[in-house]
Formats: C-alpha cells, structure tokens, sequence
C-alpha cells in the first residue's frame, strides 16, 4: 500500500493552498507526497450559496498565495492574465470580485492538482496504525466512502484535517433535519430549487446569508412572501475599516496566540462585529431601499421581523409552524410557512468526532502555533488543523485572510515532521469493503 507523506481531508481554498505551498517547497529541492480527499464530485466553493449579486468580502489580494508569495502562478492577478481579464478587471476600479469569479479562480487553481486529488469521496474515519503490537503510532489509516458505499482505505504519516464549517442547526429545529421544507443556508440553492411553489417563506438569521437569501427571494420571479426573523433589533454593518481590520492581519495571529485563553476569547468577543451576525453595509442599504420602494408601493410582501423570538416549531402537512414572540410588544403569534431557510451559521468542531479513534492520543485537541495537535509521546503522526482554530488563533483562521501564511507555515512544520529522504513506499492499495483502484498520487 502506498504510504503518504501526508493525507489531506478536504480540498477546498485551505487545502489547495496549501498544495499551493508544497508544490513551492518541491521547487525548493523538498518533496512531499500529498493527496488530498474531497467529498464533493468536483471542485466547488459554497456552491449553495452562488448567488448572482454575491461578491467577496476580502480583497482578492487575500487570495491563495499572495501573501506569502506575490510572485507565485497562482495569484488572482496571474490568474486573471492567463484569462485575458487582467485589464477588464483593473477597470472594474474594484478589490471584491465577484463570487462567481472568485470560485472559478479557486477551480482553476485546483484543477492544476487534479492528479493530487481524489474527488468523491467522504473520509469518515482515521485510525491508529501500530507498530508491532502495543506498540508506537507510526501511521494513519484513512477511509473513505464513495457515492455507491465503496470503502476505500490509505496509510499516511501525517495529517491535514481542513473540512470547513458544519451547519449549525438551531435545538427547535433539530427534529426536522428530515423535513425538506427546513433547511440550512449552506444547501440553500439546491433545496429551494425543490420547493419552486414556496409562496411564504421564512428565513432566520441575522448575519451575511441572511441578508443575501432575503434579496435574493426578493428578486425571485413567482414574487413569494418572506419574513426575516431576528432576535436582533437590526441588522448591524461588519466592520472592515482600516484599524478593525488589522486584526485580519498576519501578525496578529502570533499577538492573540501569545495571549493567555481568557484574553483570547476577550479579544474574539470584542471584534465579532467582523463576522458575526453582520451583513455588508452595501446590501443592508440595498435591503432599506427595498423596503422603502415596498412602502411606497403600499406593499408588504418582505417583511421583518426583528426582536422575533422563536417560541415553537411544529411540522404540520400544510406548512411548517412558527410560533413567534414579539419581545417589543410581548406578543405571540403562530404563522405558517412553506419554507424556512436557517441562515444559522456553522460549527467548527466535527473534526473531533472524524478523529474519535485518535482521541486517546491527542488530548483536547488544542494545536501549537503551526495548527499541529498536541499529542502523547507515542503518537508519531503530525495532524494538523485549518478552520478550526478560531479560539487559538483568532477570527482570521475560518476565513481567506491568512490561508496562503498558514499553509506555508504548515508547510515549514510539515517538512520538520518528515525527515529528510524518508522513503515513499509505492505498492498497491488495500480497498476494505470492496477493492477498488486508487489513483497514485503526483508528488506535490
Ligand atoms: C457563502 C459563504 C461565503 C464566504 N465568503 C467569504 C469571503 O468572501 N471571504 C472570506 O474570507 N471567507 C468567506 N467565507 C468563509 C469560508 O470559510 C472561506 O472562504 C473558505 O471557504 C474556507 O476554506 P476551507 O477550505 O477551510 O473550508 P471549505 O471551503 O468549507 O472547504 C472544506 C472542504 O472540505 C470538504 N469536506 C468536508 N468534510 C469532508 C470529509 N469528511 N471528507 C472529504 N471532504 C470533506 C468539503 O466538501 C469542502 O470542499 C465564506 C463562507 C460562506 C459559507
């Protein structure tokens, strides 16, 4: 069975860039056999979420590898000049692309690892693999599982877990994760399109996705009724002015790291604002006017309703109950809808339960300032963790703001965790259920 040097799960902007990044070390004379899963069937970013108007919140100097290397191939700049768009886009006179734009620029830079990559496969598990017996952990057994159930299985010394963001489903609405008239804003294109007769819609947030799903329904030919149901009084701007958003910047992952943890989580409370249940300032005016046009119409088709609290959820066959306290006015009404879209947000901790038959060797999970895991002294592997050290390293780690920086430094910690001229075995694959060929891995 072929042994990788390293396995990463998940090939979305973290992953690739950091194949960005190894694909710059083997420039430098250090080889790194990597090979990525992705659970998807093909490269795709947020793809639930590609709305028409949507652009990016970050400039697309953020992208996969300038901050590290402006002189890399894979910049959006050079990607915008091997598709003849770099002068269309300089007159654009604009630092936030389109998303639409911004996924095909990450799509093309994947495909250049098509050959590092194996799509359509979900890791569900990774095991210990011994030495001897009681021995040390030398190895990770990682498997996998296809669209038709097929089990595939590979051996690696090291580990990158980069798997994003898990939708957060809020406790009420728990019970209906099989009712297809709920669902999160992370499958939101895809499950809307199934429900094309929905005439009363809900959403519930407050943040980005809520705003983008509210205007979006707003824009939707069969013209549905839509409420847009917050805790909040209002729908509050993210902050990205020069001084707030240095706390984006690549030295203040080493500032808030060297931080003790009570500081930490003070300093990621006091600049959520950048984030969280936040909307871009653009799309709040664009949803006032909207209101605005709407009164003077006399019309009161997109309503919301802030300061709503969700007292109750009740599946019936005729829609799905709401039932809604007004914390203005301490009134409770139930209304019915066809749709509730939950624009909830994400968890970032599904990487502990993926790595459960570790957990005996790696502690709580906490990571060192290179996103490697603390582990006991009879665990050899390296895993390390992209996206889901927001408490260790700050608001920068879920987002593009430090991505091509980090995948560098794993790079750096990576190459000291695999000594020089270790050897890379190259026989054939062990597939557990059913034996299936593996594709072998491009040095990257
Ligand atoms: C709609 C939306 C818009 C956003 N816009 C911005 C923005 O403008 N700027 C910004 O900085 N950030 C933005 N973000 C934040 C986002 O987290 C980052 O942009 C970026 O996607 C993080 O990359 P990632 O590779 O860590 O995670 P992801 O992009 O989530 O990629 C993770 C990949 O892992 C795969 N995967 C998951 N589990 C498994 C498994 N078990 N086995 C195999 N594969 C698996 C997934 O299919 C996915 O392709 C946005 C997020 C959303 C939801």
């Amino acid at each position: 069975m072929v042994i990788h040097d390293l396995i990463g799960i998940g090939f979305g902007p973290s992953n690739i860039a950091l194949a960005i990044a190894l694909d710059e070390k083997r420039r430098d004379g250090r080889r790194v056999d990597a090979m990525f899963i992705e659970k998807q069937a093909g490269f795709a970013w947020h793809k639930d979420m590609m709305l028409d108007q949507a652009h990016m919140q970050i400039s697309f100097m953020k992208d996969l590898a300038t901050l590290r290397n402006p002189t890399s191939r894979f910049t959006f700049i050079n990607y915008l000049h091997e598709k003849k768009r770099l002068q269309d886009f300089i007159n654009l006179k604009t630092f936030f692309p389109s998303r639409h734009e911004f996924n095909d620029y990450l799509g093309w830079a994947a495909s250049q690892f098509e050959d590092a990559c194996v799509y359509g496969e979900e890791v569900f598990e990774v095991l210990p693999e011994k030495e001897g017996h009681g021995g040390e952990v030398s190895l990770l057994r990682v498997r996998s599982r296809d669209g038709a159930g097929r089990v595939t299985e590979r051996l690696a010394r090291n580990l990158v877990v980069s798997i994003g963001g898990m939708p957060n489903i809020p406790d009420g609405f728990r019970a209906l994760r099989n009712d297809p008239r709920v669902f999160h804003s992370s499958s939101y294109l895809r499950d809307m399109a199934r429900l094309p007769d929905a005439a009363r819609i809900a959403i519930v947030g407050a943040g980005q996705s809520a705003a983008e799903i509210f205007m979006d329904l707003q824009g939707r030919p069969h013209a549905p009724q839509v409420d847009l149901i917050m805790r909040a009084r209002s729908i509050r701007p993210s902050d990205d002015s020069p001084f707030v958003n240095e706390v984006f910047n690549v030295e203040f992952t080493d500032y808030i790291y060297s931080q003790p943890e009570n500081e930490r989580a003070a300093l990621i409370d006091e600049f959520g604002h950048t984030n969280y249940a936040v909307a871009d300032l653009d799309l709040i005016q664009q949803i006032f006017k909207m209101f605005y046009e709407q009164k003077v119409r006399g019309e009161e088709r997109m309503r919301f309703l802030r300061r709503h609290e969700i007292r109750g959820v009740h599946a019936a066959a005729d829609g799905i109950q709401l039932t809604l306290h007004d914390q203005n006015t301490g009134h409770e009404d139930t209304l019915r809808y066809d749709a509730v879209v939950l624009a909830t947000g994400y968890g970032r901790e599904q990487h502990k339960a993926l790595l459960t038959p570790l957990a005996p060797y790696l502690g709580d999970f906490s990571v060192d300032r290179h996103y490697r895991v603390g582990s006991t002294p009879d665990f050899h592997p390296a895993i390390f963790l992209q996206g889901a050290c927001e408490s260790s390293h700050g608001l920068s780690d879920t987002l593009l703001s430090v991505t091509s920086v980090r995948t560098g430094e794993i790079g750096n910690a990576l190459l000291r965790a695999i000594p020089a001229g270790a050897p890379v075995a190259a026989t054939a694959v062990n597939a557990a259920n059913s034996p299936r060929h593996e594709r072998q891995p491009v040095q990257a």
